[in-house]
């Protein structure tokens, strides 16, 4: 059962229609035919991988997807800090249960930027432990995903079942990854920060792993002053994953390599990684949580791409044209830009004349 058979294709024109899904969200059909499309696209993503990287992925694993700029305030750091922790409670108890991830980070540093290359080669040497430990198995692998672009987005979004969007609360503009992700049935793990409010105001709070500081705790944080040694000290498991990359558990040729990395992190990072570390592993305990049950995952991501009208941007561009540029609807009709040059030359024409 597609969404045409279930709501009609005019969704296609009009993307605010999509909430009629949510008439189908306790449909066992649906729900079966949903997740069976999800499933398919994350097959297809790992053959894509296998053959082209040489990379195995095991696809009935949960896949976390962080693709977008390497940057301090998108806190790929803090993810990287996530996988630590898992990494270390899986050899501290390997016969505990786990819930298999794929964590698979992607995205380009601009040449310039040191501290964002660095990031990169940590998420690489975390990656390389993880991957070739035996204790860990087929329970979590992690990926760098090189050359980020849109063809490769347009391959792994549809094959996401988790959206990390953990910017510092107050430093995305908006974002538009966040919604690509919600569009094609990724469930979002992120906090109160550029569009992921318009996100959470659309599909209920409820329906996303919202975690962490506000835009005012923030503020009101940095009036008091950010004190990252007083996360070190409190949390055990932050301190010790900080302790490992700082003494060269990662990089055991050379032991110094990540030091620029960590004296940024205890002693000048504007965007406050320690201070949301806490909330994060709560929130993405409870992603692994709900993700072991298949059928109350899958109602979530329905209700998800049900309210994801507002983001058309059909929609958006419809609002500028009334509200903030005052014109409206021709019927002349605009030749794609490959038309032969009269084509356009007649439009051009008419379009003086008006
Ligand atoms: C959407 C997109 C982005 C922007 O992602 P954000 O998460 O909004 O920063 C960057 N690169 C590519 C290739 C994209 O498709």
């Amino acid at each position: 059962m597609t969404c045409f058979q279930v709501i009609g294709e005019d969704y296609v024109k009009d993307l605010s229609q999509l909430k009629k899904l949510n008439e189908f969200v306790d449909d066992a059909t649906f729900i079966r035919d949903i997740a069976k499309v999800k499933q398919d696209n994350k097959l297809k993503f790992a053959q894509y991988l296998e053959k082209e990287y040489r990379v195995k992925i095991n696809p009935s694993s949960m896949f976390d997807v962080h693709v977008k700029r390497i940057h301090e305030y998108k806190r790929q750091l803090l993810n990287c800090l996530h996988i630590i922790a898992l990494y270390n409670r899986i050899r501290k108890n390997p016969t505990a249960p786990f819930v298999p991830r794929t964590v698979i980070i992607g995205g380009k540093a601009a040449p310039g930027y040191h501290m964002a290359k660095m990031i990169i080669k940590l998420i690489t040497s975390v990656a390389d432990v993880v991957n070739n430990d035996p204790a860990v198995g087929s329970k979590l692998k992690v990926i760098f995903l090189e050359n980020y672009r849109v063809s490769l987005a347009e391959k792994v979004i549809p094959a996401t079942d988790l959206s990390e969007q953990i910017s510092t609360a107050g430093t995305e503009a908006s974002g538009t990854g966040n919604m690509k992700f919600m569009l094609n049935g990724a469930l979002t793990i992120g906090t109160m920060d550029g569009a992921n409010v318009e996100m959470a105001e659309e599909a209920g709070e409820e329906n996303l792993f919202i975690f962490g500081m506000r835009v005012e705790d923030v503020s009101e944080m940095d009036k008091k002053g950010y004190d990252a040694m007083s996360y070190y000290k409190k949390i055990p498991e932050l301190k010790q994953v900080m302790d490992q990359i700082a003494s060269g558990f990662f990089s055991p040729r050379n032991p110094e390599l990540f030091k620029d990395l960590t004296d940024m992190l205890f002693k000048y990072d504007r965007f406050k990684v320690f201070a949301d570390f806490e909330d994060y592993l709560k929130s993405q305990d409870k992603v692994s949580k709900l993700y072991q049950n298949p059928v109350e995952w899958t109602k979530m991501v329905i209700r998800n791409i049900a309210a994801t009208g507002k983001f058309s941007s059909d929609r958006t561009i419809t609002e500028y044209a009334t509200e903030v540029w005052g014109v409206e609807p021709t019927d002349l009709k605009i030749p794609p830009p490959n038309e032969p040059r009269e084509a356009i030359e007649e439009t051009v024409k008419a379009l003086k004349k008006m």
